[in-house]
């Protein structure tokens, strides 16, 4: 139930050149029951409030760890770069519908860029530790250069532990002796639903369509064809993907994605700026 929160600072780190980790530990009341992905709204000055994903899983409910990039500069980021612990702070909250669901029969994958990874450790935690889901997980990331990272490790451990998850890291700003992927996460969702929905074997299969080839082979490779393309719509049925960033990044991946056949009911997204 959304309700004005009391809380008081129990740590704040600064985890890289530009966010901030901070821990907030709840007084009154003295737990917040939410929803993995959502969000808490934090007065940052007199009658200024800003909105913050709550990073951390459900699972831990008397404590709440928000991860801010300063960059902005304005209000909030101020708020969190002067936090010491013993400050309070007051909130309401949980807020939002951009919240995980569980579903073993399909694949879950997340895109996020800065901190819209927030969202999605909670969310990735909160399945894999609590639920125990078995369903396959893969998450997108970017950052622009290699001192915007934040939480791998905790994603390498993750990634150590549970099989059916998996995180692909890329940096669009990488220096010259970057040596992980480059560019845009778009780029690696694309290869990876090529493989998935088993584009390069229909393309295969088309081709030899086009040969010249006796009547009976002709006739087994469009079955197999057809087979295929049935598969397909059911794996583009069986997919769930969350977005979570910079409005930008939000609509191209959107539009990446149902041009792949993605139907949007499977689309969620949140929007931070
Ligand atoms: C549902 C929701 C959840 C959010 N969760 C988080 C979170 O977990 N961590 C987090 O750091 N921020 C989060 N934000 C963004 C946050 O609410 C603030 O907008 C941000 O901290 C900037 O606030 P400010 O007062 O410092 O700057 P402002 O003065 O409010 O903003 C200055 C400008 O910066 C833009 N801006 C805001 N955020 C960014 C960014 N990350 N990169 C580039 N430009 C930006 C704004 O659009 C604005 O134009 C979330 C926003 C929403 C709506």
């Amino acid at each position: 139930m959304v309700a004005n929160y009391r809380a008081v600072v129990e740590s704040n780190e600064k985890i890289n050149a530009k966010i901030y980790k901070t821990v907030f530990r709840l007084i009154e009341p003295v737990l917040m029951e939410f929803k993995a992905g959502q969000f808490i709204n934090i007065l940052v000055a007199p009658n200024t409030r800003r909105s913050y994903s709550i990073g951390s899983s459900p699972a831990q409910n008397t404590k709440l760890d928000i991860y801010t990039d300063v960059t902005p500069g304005g209000p909030g980021s101020k708020f969190f770069e002067a936090a010491k612990a013993g400050d309070e702070a007051s909130f309401i909250g949980p807020l939002g519908l951009f919240v995980y669901e569980d579903n073993e029969n399909s694949k879950a994958i997340f895109i996020a860029t800065g901190t819209g990874l927030a969202p999605f450790y909670s969310m990735i935690c909160y399945a894999l530790e609590t639920l125990k889901s078995k369903r396959e997980i893969k998450l997108y990331l970017g950052f622009r250069y290699e001192e915007d990272c934040f939480l791998l490790d905790e994603l390498e451990m993750l990634e150590e532990k549970y099989s059916n998850f998996s995180f692909c890291l890329t940096l669009s700003k990488p220096s010259d002796s970057w040596r992980g992927n480059s560019g845009y996460v778009t780029k690696y969702l694309e290869q990876d639903l090529k493989e998935d929905l088993g584009e390069d074997l229909k393309s295969g299969l088309k081709q030899n369509l086009k040969d010249e080839l006796d009547q009976d082979l002709r006739q087994n490779l469009k079955k197999e064809l057809n087979q295929q393309i049935k598969q397909d719509s059911k794996k583009k049925e069986l997919l769930d993907a969350y977005i979570c960033g910079g409005q930008a990044m939000i609509t191209s991946v959107n539009e990446f994605l149902i041009n792949k056949g993605i139907s949007p009911d499977n689309i969620y997204s949140e929007k931070f700026f």
